[in-house]
């Protein structure tokens, strides 16, 4: 039930001889009321109440375990259909809610820095999968922080959501949908490693923030830290996210990520050439410093390297936001969602075997999940 949109409910009732606005009442109980069980809902006639309940479920996906960070940061470990473990992170910033949600079980894209692409790949998530993600923390808030509410929602969990395109954008017509979530379109920020088909699909599809993990400004580093590079270089990529600009309206800006790693992206000279890349570009860079995780080799550059970097940006004229690490006492920080996988692809073995990812062949990126 809760992978079906507004369109889909319309479509379940007036399949069944009902009216329209059965949808209406449906999703006014379950996002805005937050009452799962078809028994209770009683404006609906308890005929239909019966065959709802006979034919559809609400499944959320269960909660496993529960961490507040000491800065506020909550991370949950939930239970996707699959038996695996998928994480999902809220990180309070002032009056912000953001809500970082997994729309895979594990990722394929393999980025050298990430945790999650360690642990290999399992499958996607369901639309529901990913809805569900946003309806516990809500339910959770609700009890545990009455006067907070959920504000944005960011795919910045575990996956790539733009392989896993249809459930994504099911969930985010939820995720906007007044009679859903009712988030602005600002406030649902997709974030890609760079699916250059999925950015141009979404062109014309969607008005979402657009996010792109760059990580360096050459093709050589890149595709060092994103195996997918090798696939869609940064030309491709930029050129995509040009068209995905021109797609929306003149406020319109993309964010680009970029993860500082001790001496291999952070040099001053790499700040100078991605200031030169992005120059006319309609964005802001948002610097992420490196979070280290068990096993891996890369180390966060010192405070006097990241400022330095950082204020190259700025006075060669590129916006750039230095991110700070929130819920790192929980394992909560960006490239730090492991949850646990079934590992489909092996990764998590060769990983263990001591085989550096960084060199895998282009082609060992499995080619059925990555849309032409
Ligand atoms: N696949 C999507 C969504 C995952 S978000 C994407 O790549 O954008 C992943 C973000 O977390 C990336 O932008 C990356 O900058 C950040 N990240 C991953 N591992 C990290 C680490 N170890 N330290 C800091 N940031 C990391």
């Amino acid at each position: 039930m809760l992978g079906l949109d507004r369109d889909d409910l319309v479509k379940y009732f007036e399949a069944r001889g009902e009216k329209r606005f059965r949808a209406t009442q449906l999703m006014l109980w379950l996002y805005h009321k937050r009452e799962l069980n078809f028994e209770s809902m009683s404006n609906i006639a308890a005929t239909l109440r019966r065959v709802m309940a006979e034919e559809l479920t609400v499944e959320l996906p269960q909660v496993l375990t529960v961490l507040e960070s000491q800065d506020g940061t909550v991370k949950w470990l939930m239970k996707a259909q699959s038996g695996d473990t998928i994480e999902t992170v809220l990180i309070p910033d002032g009056r912000r809610q953001t809500l970082c949600i997994s729309s895979q079980v594990g990722c394929v894209l393999d980025c050298t820095f990430c945790a999650t692409g360690k642990q290999g790949f399992n499958g996607n998530l369901g639309a529901g999968e990913i809805v569900g993600q946003v309806l516990q923390a809500c339910l959770w808030l609700q009890e545990n922080r009455p006067n907070e509410r959920l504000s944005n929602v960011v795919f910045m969990g575990m996956g790539e959501p733009l392989l896993n395109f249809d459930a994504t954008f099911k969930a985010i017509d939820v995720f906007k949908d007044d009679l859903g979530f009712g988030l602005s379109r600002r406030r649902v920020t997709v974030s890609t490693a760079g699916v250059v088909p999925g950015i141009e699909r979404m062109c014309g599809l969607t008005t979402v923030a657009l996010a792109v993990s760059l990580h360096a400004p050459n093709d050589e580093i890149r595709s060092e830290l994103v195996p997918l590079n090798r696939r869609y270089p940064i030309e491709a990529l930029i050129d995509a996210c040009r068209a995905y600009l021109e797609s929306q309206d003149v406020k319109a800006t993309i964010t680009f990520e970029y993860t500082l790693i001790n001496e291999v992206n952070d040099m001053p000279s790499l700040a100078l050439d991605l200031a030169k890349l992005l120059r006319n570009f309609r964005c802001k860079v948002n610097l992420i410093p490196f979070n280290p995780f068990p096993g891996s080799t890369y180390q966060r550059p010192s405070e006097t390297r990241i400022y330095a970097f950082h204020k190259l940006l700025m006075d060669n004229g590129v916006r750039a936001m230095r991110r700070t690490t929130r819920g790192a006492d929980i394992d909560a920080a960006c490239g730090q969602l492991v949850g646990r996988v079934s590992d489909r692809t092996r990764r998590a073995a060769r990983y263990r075997e001591g085989v550096n990812p960084i060199f895998a062949p282009a082609e060992k990126i499995p080619t059925s999940t990555v849309p032409n």
